[in-house]
């Protein structure tokens, strides 16, 4: 372990072992890794005798409802309850915690960053953000290290879970031989690897299918097929009776064909605004892209939110992407 690894995850249990009533939060729209470390966090923090309450702004996508303690994560802020200290996780920047928590964030007295994005704006009393590691879930396994912490089957399953699709099931580059003595250690403790992918990607409803099947209709090549597109609008939720929520990893299946070294989907939030997501192969850094619009995560899976009708915003962010791929702008 690095000097500054080591150091970093002192000063993380310092203020661990220092406060008593701890709020928690990850990021809107929470993704495999955001509910496994919200999860994890709040068991490691029982682990260690503290009161803890989760919140979320978006509700835990039905796929990660497994993972025991969701149901008593809340969606709104409490003014009756005092907190020490707020814990943000897997969060890149104080934002995207939600307009609803911001305030509570904002409040806190003491603030600890744990995070893993390339674009993290440092927001915490303590930051320890580590862009080597494949997922925060990872960064948390190391602090149960650290705190000589044995995870128990929920821990275990909660951590397993984050790894798994922050890495695309042990696809993406983030995944090394760490992320395997991890993953080992993990299935040790009680994570049971068919259990937890049969709930992850084989729980969608017949409505997912039906929505993915009219967006992958849209599909379309740009920059001599090196870019992917699709688009996702209201209509095609409301014609499948489907909700916006179904849609999170449907950028995968973009990334699956050979060319495309740059995948994009662009999806109505129905709030004025187009989610743009995007992923990435080899050098091309797609959290660039994403922070000209406000946006940011890592150099091959990042997004933005930009206001606007879909066929303008598509059209302005293609035009970009493209001059981008081809060499002609420096991001
Ligand atoms: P997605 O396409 O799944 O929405 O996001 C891809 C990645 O970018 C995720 O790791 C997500 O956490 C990160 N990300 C998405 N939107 C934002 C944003 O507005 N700001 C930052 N800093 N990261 C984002
Ligand atoms: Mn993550």
């Amino acid at each position: 372990m690095s000097d500054l690894k080591t150091l970093k995850i002192r000063e993380v249990i310092t203020a661990l072992l220092n406060y008593e009533r701890f709020m928690l939060f990850t990021h809107v729209h929470p993704d495999g890794d955001a509910m496994g470390a919200i999860v994890a966090m709040q068991l490691i923090l029982r682990r260690l005798g503290k009161r803890v309450d989760a919140y979320t702004q978006d509700p835990c996508p039905p796929e990660y409802a497994f993972l025991g303690s969701v149901q008593e994560i809340r969606n709104r802020p409490s003014d009756s309850v005092e907190y020490d200290a707020a814990i943000l996780v897997d969060c890149g920047d104080m934002e995207r915690v939600g307009e609803k928590f911001l305030d509570s964030v904002k409040a806190a007295h003491f603030v600890i960053n744990i995070d893993h994005h390339l674009v993290n704006k440092p927001v915490g009393n303590v930051n320890w953000v580590e862009t080597a590691a494949s997922s925060t879930c990872e960064m948390l396994f190391d602090l149960c290290m650290s705190l000589s912490l044995a995870p128990d089957k929920a821990l275990a399953t909660a951590l397993y879970t984050g790894i798994l699709t922050d890495t695309g099931s042990f696809r993406y580059s983030n995944t090394n031989a760490r992320v395997f003595e991890i993953i080992s250690a993990l299935v040790g403790f009680g994570a049971e690897p068919a259990r937890i992918a049969g709930h992850v990607y084989d729980s969608a409803s017949p409505e997912k299918l039906k929505l993915l099947a009219r967006v992958l209709q849209t599909i379309e090549f740009h920059a001599s097929s090196r870019i992917v597109t699709a688009e996702l609008t209201r209509s095609m939720i409301a014609d499948t009776s489907s909700n916006y929520m179904e849609s999170e990893g449907f950028i995968n299946h973009l990334r699956s064909v050979k060319s495309a070294d740059m995948a994009i989907l662009f999806r109505e939030t129905g709030e004025g605004l187009i989610h743009v997501s995007m992923r990435s192969r080899g050098d091309i850094n797609v959290a660039r892209l994403a922070q000209r619009h406000g946006g940011g995560g890592h150099k091959q899976a990042a997004a933005c939110r930009i206001p606007g009708e879909l066929h303008s915003v598509r059209s302005m962010f293609i035009g970009e992407a493209v001059s981008y791929i081809n060499g002609k702008s420096n991001v």
